[in-house]
């Protein structure tokens, strides 16, 4: 199992470790050739999704990459990574990947508010540490999305077949790898 880990800009570094520590094999996704490359999943970092949007188009990975979430790909998007997934964006005219029957919100918090820490459920798993920048939530969800993590009554975590979104940071919270394994064991492993 190999997976490929969007590095134009953002926190790629901080799900690198993670993934090291999990023991998974990646590489970085910097241009077309490295996604000629089989990987079995795809990991969208937080960061700024207007951007990271325009350099997948640039650099000419927008479309394959597209076309093989489409497909199946199994695919992790944290925060800017959840935005380029979503179909819906409530608060911006630009949709990326529009994939994943969700209505978000960018910088959803507004500035006060602009990060923070909170610790909740996801799925089964109680007691998440997690870490929120300027971060987005789901302001909707189509019925065949599993809604995984609701903190003060928004959706910051969700599941619709091989994609999986979280608002929060879940590489930022040091040698938390919960979600990570779950990414590998639910969806990578079994999709
Ligand atoms: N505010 C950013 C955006 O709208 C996302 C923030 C993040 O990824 N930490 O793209």
């Amino acid at each position: 199992m190999v997976i490929a880990v969007a590095a134009l800009q953002g926190a790629f570094a901080e799900h690198e470790k993670i993934l090291d520590k999990l023991g998974a094999d990646y590489f970085e996704i910097r241009k077309k050739e490295d996604v000629q490359r089989h990987f079995d999943g795809l990991i969208l970092p937080g960061g700024e999704s207007t951007t990271m949007g325009k350099l997948l188009k640039d650099l000419e990975l927008f479309d394959i990459l597209k076309e093989k979430i489409e497909n199946g790909l199994p695919v992790f998007g944290t925060c800017a990574g959840l935005i380029l997934l979503a179909k819906e964006i409530s608060n911006d005219t630009t949709r990326h990947f529009a994939a994943m029957d969700i209505t978000v919100r960018r910088n959803a918090y507004g500035r006060q508010l602009g990060s923070f820490e909170a610790v909740g459920r996801f799925g089964d798993l109680k007691d998440v540490p997690m870490v929120f920048i300027r971060a987005p939530y789901i302001e909707s969800a189509g019925e065949g999305v599993e809604i995984l993590s609701v903190v003060d009554g928004n959706i910051v975590a969700a599941r619709q077949n091989n994609m999986l979104v979280t608002a929060f940071h879940p590489e930022l919270s040091e040698g938390y790898t919960d979600i990570h394994r779950y990414f590998l064991d639910e969806i990578v492993n079994i999709h």
